[in-house]
């Protein structure tokens, strides 16, 4: 859990303002739930996003390893994180060939 409170049935959520869009976070996503986007208000020119919240297995991967701690998972305790599914573990596959980069609807 970070410093942020936590938003209301929400499995993963992001502080952009702290993001520096390393992306590590999305390198370590088994499911696919989170990718970069294009931002003008960072000066590499994108942001985390988190995409697919659904998808979000709760593994803490992303929190724990975000240099920034940008990134905050929900407790167990309060919210039923989704299973990891074949369709998810090919979405971050796709995310990592595509860059880091969201795939386009
Ligand atoms: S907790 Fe795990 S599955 Fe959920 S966004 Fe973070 S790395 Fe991905
Ligand atoms: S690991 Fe943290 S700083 Fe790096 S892209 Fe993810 S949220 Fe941004």
């Amino acid at each position: 859990m970070g410093l942020m409170k936590a938003p209301e049935n929400t499995p993963v959520w992001v502080d952009i303002s702290r993001c520096k869009a390393c992306d590590i976070c999305v390198a370590m996503c088994p499911a696919g739930v989170l990718a970069m986007v294009p931002s003008d208000q960072t000066i590499l020119g994108a942001t985390i996003s988190v995409q697919t919240p659904d998808f979000c297995i709760g593994c803490n991967d992303c929190e724990l390893h975000c240099p920034d701690f940008a990134i905050f998972v929900a407790d167990r305790k309060e919210y039923k994180f989704a299973k990891l599914t074949d369709e998810a573990k090919k979405r971050a596959e796709q995310i990592r060939e595509n860059h880091y980069m969201a795939l386009s609807a």
